[in-house]
This record gives C-alpha cells, structure tokens and sequence, in this order.
C-alpha cells in the first residue's frame, strides 16, 4: 500500500462524512448529507428533503468544493414557508435570488455569511459549523 499522493490524479472515493440536519422549529425538514473523497478531501454535497429522492450520490456528484470555496445553505425566511438551497460558493460570490423582500444577488461575505447584516430575510450558513448537528431555518426575530 502506497502512501496517497492528493495532486496526483485518481478517481475520486467518496465516503459519507457527515451530515447536516435542516429544522423548521421543531420539524424535520431536511438533510445534506456531505460526502468526502478519501484520497484528497474534497468534499460533495446531497441535499435530500422530505419526499423528494436525490440520486446524486449514484449518478456521482456534478458540484466538488475546492480549496477556497465552501459548501453553504442559503435561506430565504421572507414568506411563510422558509426556502432553502445548497450552494458551493466562494468568498464574494452572489447568489441570484428574489423574491418578495429581494430582488437581486446577496453576496457571501468573509466567513460564508451573508455580506449584507442588515438584511433580515436571508441567511447563508457555512455547512462546515454545523457537521452532525442540527441547522435551523426559522430565521431569529429581531432582537430588540
Ligand atoms: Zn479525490
Ligand atoms: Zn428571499
């Protein structure tokens, strides 16, 4: 058995890594699972949500993340209904969204967060802070 060597090319050998709860209150809403190549890390994503099968997993995975950009969920809080995606982003990256508070890119900040703090619809979270651990959707109200 030889050591591996990361920069050398290889089929990647994806192992599940850890997955990442999805709440609304007290609801179960959904799962990213995260799975990493064993060889050289890098890290893919499969979002499962409730009655909705994802094949990526078997069909292999389209989206990798690199070694400056980060696997996030971005939420939009601004109905009733939180709406929630997975996305492979860069510092400064824009995610193209709107709805009924936005219309427009939210751009993604130093630490994988939202840039702009003073908006209070929209959240970007940085999946790495919370591997095996529950994400809630349910955006904080204002505090006072
Ligand atoms: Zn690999
Ligand atoms: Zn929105």
């Amino acid at each position: 058995m030889s050591e591996p060597i990361p920069s050398k090319p290889h089929e990647h050998e994806f192992r599940y890594y850890a997955a990442v709860n999805l709440f609304r209150g007290t609801e179960a809403v959904g799962v990213v699972d995260l799975w990493r190549c064993s060889i050289c890390h890098v890290k893919a994503t499969e979002l499962r949500v409730q009655g909705l099968n994802n094949l990526s997993a078997e069909a292999g995975f389209p989206v990798l993340d690199g070694p400056d950009t980060r696997w996030v969920v971005f939420v939009c809080g601004a109905e009733e209904e939180p709406k929630f995606d997975v996305f492979n982003l860069h510092v400064g990256d824009e995610i193209q969204h709107d709805c009924v508070e936005k219309v427009g890119p939210i751009r993604v900040g130093k630490d994988y967060s939202i840039e702009n703090k003073s908006d209070k619809y929209h959240r970007v979270y940085n999946l790495d802070n919370y591997l095996n651990e529950n994400l809630e959707l349910v955006l904080a109200p204002e505090q006072k």
